[in-house]
């Protein structure tokens, strides 16, 4: 698959292989757990993978590195609000026609991309450590959205 979302990280949908390797010396079966984690980097496409996916991309990412210990909300509010700001850098000081088409291609269209992904990653992390379901929350927020500005009210304008 090409040109789609890198998700890094162990994946926890890969199967795990479990091989019996050898009795210790106090007689205790060992068991050796191998599980690829330096190969499970895919490549898919919004539709090709779900959010819940997702999040569990993020949280066995998380947890493999024992950093749930950080993962206050309040501290990944903040992380998520200095990758917003790193989205924003890039386009610092440019005019509105410039970086329109600094997006287009190049350097700057590739650092946003993956200030996208630190961005939703957080975001993920959030939703995870504080067990919200981000699709039901998108959509009752939505629902309000809908009522709070009717199509024929604010059509072209705020
Ligand atoms: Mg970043």
């Amino acid at each position: 698959m090409a040109g789609g979302q890198v998700v890094a990280g162990s994946n926890p949908v890969a199967p795990t292989y479990i091989l019996p390797c050898f009795f210790s010396e106090s007689g205790v079966f060992c068991f050796w757990v191998f599980r690829f984690i330096a190969c499970n980097i895919y490549i898919m496409k919004d539709n090709e993978i779900t959010i819940g996916d997702l999040k569990k991309q993020v949280d066995a990412f998380v947890d493999e590195r024992d950093w749930k210990q950080f993962h206050s909300p309040k501290n990944l509010a903040m992380a998520l609000s200095v990758e917003v700001s790193e989205l924003m850098e890039l386009f610092q000081w440019l005019d509105l026609e410039q970086a329109k088409e600094v997006m287009k291609s190049g350097k700057v269209r590739e650092d946003a991309l993956d200030e996208i992904a630190d961005i939703f990653i957080y975001l993920l992390a959030f939703c995870n450590t504080n067990k919200i379901d981000i699709s039901d929350a998108l959509m009752k927020k939505m629902k309000k959205n809908i009522k709070k500005y009717p199509a024929d009210k604010f059509n072209g304008h705020f």
